[in-house]
């Protein structure tokens, strides 16, 4: 996948490039990703790339000619139509508050592209030409205000380059993570199972389960005893349940969204059961 990034602080990315999965997939060729300034398509002396708003107002807004000419100074970029039509792997995203919000189902889409360009706002944001004729889509990465695209641009190009076939050592860990539908994690998961506990316990769209490592014992805080001493289904009872429980308490939202078993229905029972009894 190539990767680039148009903004007006290209240096926010030294370092967020250099770190781990990114940076393995980087040097391995998974990802190419490429920063571009875009102080470098002005064309006056003082590199103008905002100015004040039509119809007046607060504050400054990206203006569209640098932005336009930078992109269409990239090769290999197909029109907005083929993009749009889908008959083209490429995305060109406009990071705003205003886009569709990021989730782990948008990361895994945009994993299957060849190539993406991130646009970062700053100021009021980005003149609106640039989401109506240039962009396919406007993304947020969660209902905030940020000062700049570019921790947005970060974020995502992170989700989705972790999802690329080969960026993390283990595709099962991938696919077992919070949030991972059950479509995504599907039967690949079952396939590798080997009676193995971690294989069975994808999250099928909940909240991941708690892991822990050694020592056992940390300051007197103990590991459960079923990670321990129990057998493979037992271990694999206790994470579907630990999920629930903390799905529950923290995103009950997704309880409504993913298709429970019949033992899950069992796990929420006792779950409830020693809520209510508390
Ligand atoms: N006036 C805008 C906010 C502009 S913030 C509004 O009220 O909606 C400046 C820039 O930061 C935006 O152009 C965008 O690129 C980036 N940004 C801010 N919040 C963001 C978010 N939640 N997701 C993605 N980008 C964001």
């Amino acid at each position: 996948m190539r990767v680039d990034i148009l903004t007006i602080f290209p240096d926010f990315f030294r370092g967020t490039l250099d770190y781990g999965i990114i940076r393995r997939a980087r040097e391995t060729g998974l990802v190419e990703v490429n920063i571009h300034d875009l102080r470098n398509f002005t064309k006056d002396k003082h590199r103008t790339v905002d100015d004040r708003p039509f119809g007046g107002g607060e504050g400054m807004v990206l203006k569209p000619e640098p932005i336009f000419e930078c992109l269409e100074s990239l090769a290999g970029v197909v029109p907005r139509p083929e993009r749009i039509s889908g008959s083209a792997k490429q995305s060109v995203i406009v990071l705003s508050p205003q886009g569709r919000r990021l989730d782990q189902a948008l990361a895994a889409d945009l994993s299957t592209l060849d190539r993406i360009v991130l646009i970062c706002g700053r100021y009021e944001g980005v003149d609106d030409r640039v989401s109506e004729y240039l962009a396919d889509r406007e993304v947020s990465i969660g209902d905030y205000v940020l000062s700049g695209g570019e921790m947005g641009a970060a974020v995502i190009l992170d989700s989705v380059t972790r999802l690329i076939p080969g960026a993390v050592g283990n595709e099962d860990s991938t696919r077992q993570e919070s949030f991972t539908s059950p479509a995504a994690a599907g039967e690949g998961v079952r396939a590798t199972q080997e009676g193995r506990p971690t294989s069975t316990c994808a999250s099928g769209g909940l909240l991941d389960y708690p892991h822990y490592t050694r020592p056992a014992d940390f300051r007197g805080w103990v590991v459960p005893d079923v990670l321990i001493n129990g057998n493979h289904e037992d271990i694999r009872r206790w994470r579907r349940k630990t999920a629930l429980a903390k799905t529950l308490r923290n995103r009950p939202d997704l309880l409504e969204r993913v298709e429970l078993t019949g033992e899950d229905r069992e796990l929420l029972d006792e779950i409830r059961g020693l809520q209510s009894r508390v």
